[in-house]
């Protein structure tokens, strides 16, 4: 309890500098071109409703308003800070800001961690003045705030616009990005509640600010730009709660890199599949959030989901005057995993009975070219009356008699009665259509110049439904795991200096976690050998067991369906030559005589480390095609049962595992166990690097692991 104080007195503090009643621009100068110039001109003449006060000792006034030569000076408390001095006085003028007793403070100043060994002293220190005094700190390095509330104001930043005021918050660590993202919310007309630039992230990071966004009653759609994450697993406990307990806030973000990194030295399939940024989609998807490519399309899901209701489920009706773009519409939507509505007979009754006989009553329903705006009026009710539909997407396109902005009208007048969220596109070709569009965005209708995108944003807002009302489960802890088992293995394997364990070893730590695997004998000789097939049973497969073979079955290091003695013995025989063959220099720990598996789905489980994010688990179809197939899926661990769940359905072949052509279906819960003790095994062993359950067969009822393969860190 008395750990967190400082803590929340310092998010309290955060708080009051986003919305504060007093600003001090520190390095504000009356020298136009500079950054000081233009942050102070931003807050005085964008209708700031609080008190700023310039600071500079060079400076007797600024714009006309009296500057104080140190923040010490002025003579009023201080809610927010920005500092635009250079880099090596700003620790300085910080210690003058606690002194003064600020709340929180923004350093717009560059020059910092993003310099080098020099820069990043200098950033140390400010993280220390601000922890000593409790006082929050966002950048440096940051373009700085806006905060659009009318009671508010304020722009503290150097960026040339100031967005209209809306209900989505933006919060960015590109500076650059973040500005461009506010000229772009600008010319299309796109309402911000506020903007923070993160900037370095020297104290307050995007955790600090969703925490207080989280309960911000003018922010209802929270926008990201990332490039990396100061605290992945508080971030997705945050946003889980925001995006799925009520208020629902959607969270839509884009994070950068994510072309693949180039090929890197892995070990096993998992190494070689995973990058960060597979790492990053899963953080994403474990915390409800909507992942984007582009600003453009950051934008366009922004304005649906800020302005419409969140639909029951898939199923849309599509509404349009133009064969073409209907058919665009119905495919993007089928891609996307929307599902066309079968209207009610009523509905059916009444479109027939309002609608000329030459409009065909379906889904799409294409009202015509002629079709006026009383047509678009009426198809548009009956449709968002209609039990069986969640959500509309109307499509007008300018023919020669259409009126755009009466049928935008007729759009915004039916749309008033009905909680179902509604996308429009008004394609303009060659007549100017901006008067439709002013009638849209006046009614709260978000409109997209082409069908796609808005159904794309249709397709978001019912993937995000499935969030909000997805199955609540928690992480699973198998307390019939034996740990000390395990822990010895890896001290073991430490000791001898090695990084690849034995596949026994591996077996063995397994089975400590309960997970099926097979019986099996690790020996030394051929005698032991047949000892072994004695007393596990025939038939039998026979595996080489060597330090310096990863991949067995390429040099003929495993023989399965070994049926008696006689064949055992020839079968060590010629592996010894195999191996030999292969490299002579090989060492040969012995052999691992293991039961033969009735044949089963092959698939690969497993697990790599990401040095910053902590453990990744993979889930595929196994086989010797898997690097090639890529179908696979990730989660950071720890896992929930849902997800375990939802890792082996999202993969392109998971009919396969619910039985085709008359095969019966998979024991889709004994992988989902598998997962999840997968899961538990890669939190409690931090030294285990990467693990490849390959194969793992499943059966109509269990499974059973075929090999494993594990590394260590040293
Ligand atoms: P590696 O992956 O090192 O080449 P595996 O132990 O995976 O070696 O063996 C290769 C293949 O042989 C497996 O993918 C599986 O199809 C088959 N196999 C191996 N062990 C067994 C077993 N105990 N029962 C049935 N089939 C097996
Ligand atoms: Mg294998």
């Amino acid at each position: 309890m008395k750990k967190n104080q400082p803590k929340r007195e310092k998010n309290q503090n955060l708080k009051i500098a986003l919305s504060p009643k007093s600003v001090a621009v520190i390095g504000a100068t009356g020298r136009e071109g500079s950054v000081g110039y233009a942050v102070f001109y931003n807050i005085l003449y964008g209708n700031y409703r609080g008190v700023v006060y310039p600071v500079n000792p060079k400076w007797r006034s600024i714009h006309g308003v009296k500057a104080y030569p140190s923040v010490l000076d002025v003579p009023d408390e201080i809610d927010l800070a920005v500092i635009i001095v250079p880099s090596r006085f700003v620790a300085e003028v910080m210690k003058e800001c606690a002194a003064k007793g600020v709340k929180g403070i923004v350093v717009i100043s560059a020059g910092f961690k993003e310099i080098g060994k020099e820069g990043e002293k200098l950033e140390r220190e400010l993280k220390e003045i601000s922890n000593e005094s409790n006082i929050p700190l966002i950048g440096p390095n940051c373009v700085g705030i806006i905060n659009t509330e009318s009671t508010i104001s304020l722009n503290a930043t150097f960026a040339r616009t100031m967005p209209r005021s809306g209900n989505m918050a933006f919060i960015s660590q590109s500076g650059a990005l973040g500005v461009a993202a506010l000229e772009y919310a600008r010319t299309e007309n796109i309402g911000l509640s506020k903007f923070i630039s993160v900037g370095n992230k020297a104290d307050v990071n995007e955790n600090d600010f969703l925490y207080i966004l989280k309960d911000d009653p003018s922010t209802k759609v929270i926008l990201l730009y990332l490039e990396d994450l100061s605290n992945h697993q508080e971030f997705i406990e945050l946003a889980r709660i925001i995006t799925g307990e009520i208020p629902y806030k959607p969270i839509i973000a884009i994070k950068s890199g994510r072309t693949r990194e180039g090929a890197r030295a892995a070990l096993s399939h998992t190494g070689a599949l995973v990058g960060s940024d597979e790492a990053y989609d899963s953080i994403f998807i474990q915390s409800g959030i909507l992942r984007v490519e582009t600003l453009e399309e950051l934008f366009n899901l922004a304005t649906a989901f800020s302005s419409q209701p969140i639909p029951k489920s898939n199923k849309i009706a599509i509404i349009t005057n133009a064969g073409g773009p209907g058919i665009l519409a119905t495919d993007a939507s089928i891609r996307l995993g929307l599902k066309l509505a079968n209207f009610t007979n009523s509905t059916k009754k009444k479109l027939r009975e309002k609608l000329p006989s030459m409009v065909t009553i379906s889904n799409p329903l294409d009202l015509v070219g002629d079709a006026d705006e009383k047509r678009f009026k009426v198809a548009l009710e009956s449709m968002l009356e209609d039990k069986n539909v969640d959500g509309v997407a109307v499509i007008a396109t300018p023919q020669l008699m259409t009126d755009m902005k009466a049928i935008a009208k007729a759009i915004v007048k039916s749309r008033k009665k009905y909680e179902k969220p509604l996308v429009t596109t008004l394609m303009a070709t060659t007549a100017d259509i901006s008067d439709a569009w002013e009638v849209l965005d006046e009614g709260r209708i978000p409109h997209f110049k082409f069908p796609e995108i808005a159904v794309r944003a249709l397709a978001s807002m019912c993937k995000y439904a499935w969030w909000i009302h997805r199955p609540r489960t928690g992480i699973k802890i198998f307390d019939n795991v034996d740990k000390l088992e395990v822990r010895k293995i890896i001290e073991k394997v430490k000791s001898e200096g090695r990084k690849f364990l034995l596949e026994p070893e591996s077996h063995t730590i397994l089975k400590s976690y309960g997970f099926p695997i097979l019986k099996f004998k690790y020996v030394k000789d051929e005698k032991e050998c047949l000892e072994a097939g004695d007393s596990i049973g025939y038939p039998l497969v026979l595996k080489i067991v060597s330090a310096d073979i990863i991949h067995k079955i390429d040099i003929g290091g495993v023989v399965v369906n070994i049926n008696n003695p006689d064949e055992l013995c020839s079968a060590v025989k010629k592996m010894i030559e195999n191996v030999k063959s292969y490299n002579p220099d090989v060492r040969i720990s012995g052999f691992l005589v293991q039961e033969m598996a009735k044949k089963g789905k092959e698939i690969i489980i497993g697990m790599k480390r990401d040095p910053r994010l902590g453990p990744l688990l993979m889930f595929g179809l196994g086989g010797i095609y898997v690097e090639i197939m890529k179908d696979v899926s990730f989660r950071i661990a720890p896992i929930r049962e849902i997800s375990a769940y939802r890792m082996i359905k999202e993969i392109r072949g998971h009919q396969i595992l619910e039985g085709v052509r008359g095969e019966p279906p998979s024991d889709i819960d004994a992988i989902a166990e598998c997962l999840q003790r997968l899961s538990q095994l890669a939190m409690d062993f931090e030294e285990l690097e990467e693990l490849d359950i390959n194969p793992l067969f499943v059966y109509e009822k269990g499974a059973k692991v075929v090999d494993a393969r594990a590394f260590i860190s040293l």
